[in-house]
């Protein structure tokens, strides 16, 4: 008697009901985002990808894999982002029928810079089980808004797919976030269309080069693809000339890699230093604080706006 209450009591918690939603688990912050945005609560999303992780370097844990299987969807942006998720899908695959959605598939892409320096620059990214196929491609692609709406229909397709019950649902959602992106363009290229200067120091990795694409912006960072290796003494000293030649009253920088760099270089210059989001790299405060993708964008436009002193 004492037994079955006991048992009974640790089983209270469990949901009575049998958790009807698409189960959906999405590798970086852009595609989890994107994918409650659209699943609404037809969907549960969890993000594959612990907030503060290197997502292009990413070491997969024993416990991906089993999280990976357990899901309806998988949703990654390209293998040029993921590298390692041609593992997890051909083992999560095997065993499930979970479908894995390359999210990035049509985006318009752009090449990635050739390297000064061949061993570790950009231009040498491999994919991590094919060796021979080097990725030319810059993977933020969700940094061109026309991109990330083409990245949303390939999430609302996959989600109709699964659960084509619901498909009206995530058809009115998809059409109602690509509508904010369309006008969070319109405000970029207004307000970006007559600054001071037309230049983006970054003292980060790789990764605006979609956003100065699209509003005719000049684009420099510090690191490659990753932010693992120190930019070479001579490579720091050509940054801090770009800096005072161009006369830039501020440099850009990212939270959780490599700081440092960029007070060494303000304080070099003079220059201020204001935060750039690329969206993948995500705080765990930004997280616990329900940050979305939208707002790091509108925070990013206000930070563009005063570094290059746009009216
Ligand atoms: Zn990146």
């Amino acid at each position: 008697m004492g037994l079955t209450f006991i048992l009974s009591c640790g089983q209270a918690e469990e949901p009575a009901r049998k958790d009807s939603r698409l189960k959906v688990i999405a590798t970086t912050f852009p595609l989890y985002d994107f994918a409650r945005e659209i699943g609404g609560d037809k969907v549960a999303v969890t993000m594959l990808l612990p907030p503060a992780s290197d997502a292009h370097h990413y070491e997969l844990k024993p416990n991906d894999i089993v999280r990976v299987s357990k899901a309806d969807i998988f949703l990654f942006t390209s293998f040029e982002m993921e590298q390692w998720a041609y593992k997890i899908i051909n083992v999560a695959s095997e065993k499930t029928n979970m479908l894995a959605v390359e999210t990035g598939q049509g985006a318009a892409l752009l090449p990635l810079p050739l390297s000064q320096d061949r061993d570790s620059g950009p231009s040498s990214l491999q994919h991590e089980n094919d060796p021979d196929h080097t990725s030319r491609f810059d993977p933020h692609i969700w940094l061109d808004f026309a991109n990330a709406q083409k990245m949303i229909d390939n999430i609302a397709t996959a989600f109709i797919n699964r659960d084509p019950q619901n498909s009206e649902i995530y058809l009115q959602n998809a059409g109602d976030y690509k509508r904010k992106l369309t006008e969070l363009d319109i405000r970029y290229r207004g307000a970006l269309s007559n600054c001071k200067t037309r230049t983006i120091l970054h003292a980060g990795h790789w990764a605006f080069a979609y956003l100065a694409n699209r509003y005719q912006l000049h684009y420099r960072s510090a690191y490659n693809m990753s932010a693992d290796a120190e930019p070479s003494p001579q490579q720091m000293v050509d940054l801090i000339e770009q800096v005072k030649a161009q006369k830039l009253a501020y440099i850009y920088y990212e939270d959780l890699f490599a700081p440092k760099l960029a007070r060494t270089i303000a304080s070099e210059t003079g220059a201020g230093l204001l935060k750039l989001s690329n969206g993948h790299d995500i705080s765990k405060k930004d997280l616990q604080e329900g940050v979305s993708f939208i707002m790091l964008m509108e925070k990013n436009l206000v930070n563009l706006k005063k570094g290059m002193q746009c009216p």
